[in-house]
């Protein structure tokens, strides 16, 4: 395969599995935001993309995807379980998420999750032409830059962690919590999506392995690791072309015809994941309907819980619990031909999100802990009238660029009780000055911005942002 001046490597290639099969490769929409975001930055560079190829049985001889050569990484069944069910999603997922649901430490798990990021290592250090830049991703492959660094010492390594890196009161449950720091600062650059996460890595560094460290910087083994915050952002054009275009204007006349015109719609569209907060968004929902503060009559919630790790164990008991309450809410509340909560638990086009953003006067995105929370983004970007209002837990990633949003803690039932209340009866004025606040954020700050700021930080001289972006 020939080598590629930048390299990606993330746990998944971001290919379409339908479209995989017929040999012909699209761009992939997994529900995750990761694939999403970086799609809008490769279309346009000459890369190579390092990842797994999911269960969809891939050779390892891949069509490239416009300039994007794939370099497949295949798992067996019994890795596929121990480094990315387990290590990957039952132990770090939820230790980085606050611990909102117990972590599961397995000891047989690590040496897979060791084992599968070395590989993902190889692949890199082998399409990776001498001085190229290459940009690990993510809590999956948090090993990988030190492996790099050894395999090839001539890279540019960055790291951008998507999820929230924890407080060291919780960083050091982790059992190999000294193997998972240094592979880490295996980077020249590690990326956050706040502030704070660049904090904890420096408290630590100098607390598991003596480092010197500050917020922006961490000196070890004689080299210097930068640290900073990148906060990532969507494709704000694409969000706002698909909300214009003729066939989602006619979905959401559609949608609120059938949910009925007169009522206040309320949406949530998450992955089913019990980071999300959607229990405490029900019960929060399910009080109001009780005290007589919403009416069936007049407010409906649209709620969209996008099927994910099903395979894992504790996201099986999510289901279940959701549904169950769905169907007493239903049950208590609803009304023939009303139900108080449309819930769908399927996976939405882009442009089908597009349209159900358009529908809802208030959109309630309140995960108990998010890195960032892509969806918010994107019901913003796709405001083109500068209505709507957003309802926005504190412990998203997005809420720190968000501050218009009307900012909630999810854990307090009753501050989202009065939050939602607020959003729902604030004036026109009182949304449009927050919206259009929002939605010029976003607008300077989308995905390219967030690429070109990275990578200028990763190589000083700018020349691999110019490379990609042309000049700012
Ligand atoms: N998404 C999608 N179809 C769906 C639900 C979600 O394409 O049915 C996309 C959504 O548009 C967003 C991403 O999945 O870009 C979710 O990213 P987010 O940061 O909100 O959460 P994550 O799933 O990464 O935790």
């Amino acid at each position: 395969m020939r080598q590629s001046s930048l390299v990606v490597v993330a746990n998944r290639l971001p290919l379409d599995d339908s479209a995989a099969r017929d040999g012909a490769c699209e761009w992939r929409r997994s529900p995750g935001g990761l694939s999403g975001a970086l799609h809008a930055i490769l279309q346009q560079t000459p890369a190579t993309w390092v990842g797994w190829d999911g269960e969809i049985g891939l050779s390892s001889r891949l069509p490239a995807i416009g300039s994007v050569r794939l370099r497949p990484v295949a798992l067996t069944a019994d890795e596929q379980a121990g480094y990315y069910e387990g290590f990957a999603n039952s132990t770090l997922w939820p230790l980085y998420h606050d611990a909102v649901q117990q972590p599961v430490f397995q000891r047989e798990w690590w040496e897979t999750y060791r084992s599968v990021n070395q590989r993902f290592a190889e692949a890199a250090a082998e399409v990776a032409g001498k001085h190229a830049a290459v940009w690990v991703q993510d809590y999956h492959l948090q090993l990988v830059p030190r492996m790099l660094r050894e395999l090839r010492p001539d890279l540019l390594i960055g790291f951008f962690m998507h999820v929230p890196f924890p407080p060291p009161e919780l960083f050091m449950q982790l059992p190999r919590r000294v193997e998972l720091l240094r592979g880490m600062l295996g980077a020249d650059l590690v990326g956050f999506q706040r502030e704070q996460a660049a904090h904890n890595l420096a408290q630590l560094a100098q607390k598991l392995l003596g480092a010197d460290a500050t917020d922006d910087a961490i000196t070890i083994d004689g080299r210097t690791v930068r640290t900073g915050a990148f906060p990532v952002s969507i494709d704000v054009g694409e969000m706002r072309a698909l909300a214009t275009r003729p066939d989602v204007v006619a979905q959401v006349a559609q949608l609120r015809h059938d949910l009925g015109k007169s009522k206040r719609v309320l949406v949530s569209v998450d992955r089913l994941d019990y980071t999300k907060g959607i229990e405490h968004r029900l019960t929060a929902y399910r009080e109001l309907l009780r005290d007589g503060d919403l009416k069936v009559g007049d407010t409906v919630l649209v709620q969209v819980a996008v099927p994910s790790r099903e395979r894992v164990e504790s996201y099986r008991g999510l289901r279940d619990r959701i549904e169950g309450e769905v169907g007493r809410i239903n049950g208590e509340y609803g009304r023939v031909g009303e139900p108080a909560i449309h819930y769908l638990n399927q996976p939405f086009s882009r442009a089908q999100l597009a349209a159900l953003y358009q529908t809802a006067d208030v959109m309630v995105v309140t995960p108990l802990r998010d890195g960032m929370n892509l969806v918010a983004k994107e019901y913003v970007a796709a405001r083109e009238d500068g209505t709507g209002a957003l309802v926005l837990s504190e412990f998203a990633g997005a809420a720190a660029e968000l501050s218009q949003a009307f900012l909630v803690n999810p854990h307090d039932v009753d501050d989202l009780k009065q939050t939602l209340l607020r959003a729902l009866d604030a004036s026109p004025e009182d949304l449009s000055t927050r919206m259009n606040a929002m939605r010029q954020h976003i607008a300077e700050h989308d995905i390219l911005a967030w690429a070109r700021a990275y990578l200028t930080e990763l190589d000083h001289t700018g020349r691999l942002a110019r490379r990609f972006f042309g000049r700012p």
